[in-house]
């Protein structure tokens, strides 16, 4: 599995579903933002754990489980190695990005007290700014937005301007996941730490497209979910710096991550197992390795150079379309891009590239504030991947001009 230089056809071979029709129609699928295709290397690893090795981990004398605790630990350390984290047991295997926000959120709550300031990015997902806000109930602490501009960039002066000593925390996405926007998250972490404050950068929507390296950016956590890299749903992982993670107390209790317990009182595992309480996604955890794999193998550059390719075409083929307007026009951005036609509802749209075969998103992008920030229901997004080609954005185009045709 090898690729020297992109072959997209063979790429696309990789993806069985790919080939299939919707609506008597070849799929043609816009909505990786959302979640990524699997490729045929991570359904075998799925196939061959179910088949030959599914056990409990970490409990068992029995080989089944000495094998699948293995194959699972060599996971993380394919995630440590990724994301060049400096110990394999910094990286908690979670059910994703929403399940690792949680866990810190609710770690600061023993940490924060009322007064205390966190600031959040104006162009968050949704389950990076309830947990905090939660958060902000329980502590007495406040919430402050950092703003941007038209273009979906967040407005810098503005940021260092809100940060002062009663900053305790910063949250941010890598990249947003409604406009594509990459945030300047190295700039806005040595910002925050230099009035003492942690940061944490939601990495899911960045990680398909960019290798972070949480050492060099100096991240205090870093999310990311497995089914936008080529994995499996329900499974992910929160990078936290070991001293971060010994100071936060654990999310869940249960089996797995305790070190003694009596009825009067319990001590807890050291790092990881002190956040993975109960039986993992033990399965998924060794796909998501799989998928960094398979990724990896492509290669991070050529999935960036050939993702930047298909956004300007059609970015340039899509605005020739009357009344068509973009969200989400920053310089540094990736492969998505959000749209509405005229006045034309994004659901109607959608509705109409469905019967074509065409996956897009429409609604709020789990982002209901970047759409009243920009007085709009919603947008239809169409987020690309490395295996998508020129020919699909052309379907993606005629689609749209048909939908206009018919709903204005
Ligand atoms: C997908 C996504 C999430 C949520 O991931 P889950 O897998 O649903 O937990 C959070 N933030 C961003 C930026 C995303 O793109």
């Amino acid at each position: 599995m090898i690729h020297t230089v992109l072959d997209i056809l063979k790429i696309r071979e990789d993806f069985p579903i790919l080939k299939r029709k919707v609506n008597g129609k070849p799929l043609v699928y816009f909505d990786n933002a959302a979640t990524s295709q699997t490729p045929q290397y991570v359904i075998d690893v799925i196939v061959d754990y179910y088949s030959n090795y599914n056990a409990n981990i970490h409990r068992g004398v029995h080989a089944l489980s000495q094998e699948a605790t293995d194959k699972y630990e060599e996971a993380r350390i394919k995630v440590q190695t990724h994301f060049n984290a400096a110990h394999s047991h910094e990286i908690i295997l979670t059910s994703g990005t929403t399940h690792a926000i949680n866990i810190v959120a609710n770690g600061f709550s023993s940490l924060l007290k009322k007064g205390d300031e966190i600031l959040v990015s104006a162009m968050e997902h949704h389950s990076n700014i309830v947990p905090w806000q939660m958060l902000c109930e329980r502590t007495g602490a406040i919430m402050k937005v950092i703003p941007m501009s038209l273009d979906g960039e967040l407005l810098m002066d503005k940021y260092h301007a809100l940060l002062s000593e009663k900053t305790k925390l910063v949250f941010c996405n890598h990249v947003s996941n409604a406009l594509g926007t990459i945030n300047p998250i190295k700039e806005i972490i040595d910002a925050a730490h230099a009035v003492g404050a942690a940061v944490l950068i939601d990495g899911a929507q960045a990680a398909p497209h960019i290798i972070a390296d949480v050492q060099a950016l100096d991240a205090d956590f870093y999310t990311v979910s497995a089914h936008k890299i080529c994995g499996p749903t329900g499974v992910g992982f929160l990078y936290g710096k070991e001293a971060w993670l010994n100071t936060l107390p654990p999310y869940q209790g249960g089996g797995e991550m305790i070190a003694e317990v009596t009825f009067e009182k319990t001590t807890y595992a050291g790092l990881p197992h002190k956040f993975e309480a109960g039986t993992p996604n033990i399965c998924g955890g060794i796909a998501m390795g799989a998928g960094l794999d398979y990724m990896n193998s492509i290669g991070f550059d050529a999935i960036a150079a050939y993702e930047h390719e298909l956004l300007e075409y059609a970015t340039d083929k899509l605005l020739q379309i009357e009344g068509l307007k973009i969200y989400g026009t920053s310089k540094n951005k990736t492969a998505v891009i959000s749209f509405n036609v005229g006045i034309i509802h994004p659901y109607d749209i959608g509705t109409i590239l469905d019967k074509l075969g065409i996956a897009v998103r429409t609604g709020h992008h789990c982002a209901q504030p970047i759409m009243e920030f920009f007085q709009i229901p919603g947008t239809v997004r169409a987020s690309f991947s490395f295996y998508n080609t020129k020919e699909e954005i052309d379907v993606l185009v005629e689609g749209v001009k048909r939908a206009k045709a018919m709903l204005e």
